[in-house]
């Protein structure tokens, strides 16, 4: 919480932020599922895709109606995807995160849209293993948006965007020798590409603290993955969640690690 700001007003923010993080998950859930079958994105009523019917309001309640419904259609019983749920619950924990780490000062708008670009990425990656290059331009034109918003002195601004840019620029340097070692796509480049997006919110301290967050957490899913389908899990939603983190969480841990020296 930033200092100086008071308990109850930090907790009726993250209260909201919540609501309207899930329900833009839920929204951004079914676009991006419309959008990755080819569909277009917005437009037209929810529809169950067992059944076809129309979905009305109580089956559209973020997080309460899959718990509630058990994760089936009022009207069929076809299963309702667990990424569903799944889309709602990151959008309401990255929005409270953020109201955490961020408070009721102008800077949250940039980071909330940032954060539901992030959301929109990660669902299309998970959903067909593509990042498209319109997410990635509209995270960099947020950053140029709230840049000129927010006054921040752009040549400061520019050296550390520059800085942060070191880190996947020596990645991509890594991957392109290992590539050509192994001759095998070690690396997507969407997820190269995400990252240099990254670089222009993230200091180059973060970025390697949100890219170390990114790797454990990738181990983890695919750990997991490996048991329950055997397919390559796209990295993209990780490098998200270990960039939200490394915002969020990672001031302490910069911190106490370059006291050390
Ligand atoms: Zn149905």
């Amino acid at each position: 919480m930033p200092p100086g700001e008071d308990i109850i007003i930090t907790a009726w923010l993250c209260l909201w932020l919540g609501v309207l993080g899930a329900v833009l998950g839920s929204f951004l859930e079914c676009a991006v599922s419309r959008w990755a079958a080819g569909k277009a994105p917005f437009g037209g009523r929810s529809r169950c895709d067992g059944c076809g019917r129309t979905l009305g309001v109580r089956d559209l309640v973020p997080v309460f109606s899959w718990i509630f419904l058990r994760g089936r259609c009022r009207f069929c019983g076809a299963r309702i995807p667990a990424a569903c749920l799944g889309a709602e619950l990151a959008g309401a924990g990255a929005f409270v995160c953020l109201g955490l780490r961020f408070g009721l000062r102008p800077e949250l708008g940039e980071w909330l849209i940032w954060a539901g670009l992030l959301l929109a990425v990660s669902l299309r990656d998970w959903a067909d293993r593509t990042i498209p290059d319109g997410l990635l331009a509209a995270l960099a034109a947020n950053r140029a948006v709230w840049l000129l918003v927010l006054r921040e002195p752009l040549g400061e601004a520019l050296t550390r965007i520059a800085l942060a840019c070191a880190v996947p620029a020596a990645l991509l340097a890594l991957v392109l020798v290992l590539e050509k070692l192994q001759d095998r796509e070690v690396m997507g480049g969407g997820d190269i590409k995400l990252l240099f997006a990254l670089a222009l919110y993230l200091d180059w301290a973060q970025m390697l603290l949100g890219l170390l967050a990114a790797c454990l957490l990738g181990l983890l899913g695919a750990a997991l993955a490996d048991k329950k389908r055997g397919a390559a899990v796209p990295f993209g939603p990780f490098l998200s969640a270990g960039a939200l983190a490394a915002v969020c969480f990672g001031g302490p841990v910069i911190a106490w690690y370059t006291g050390l020296f």
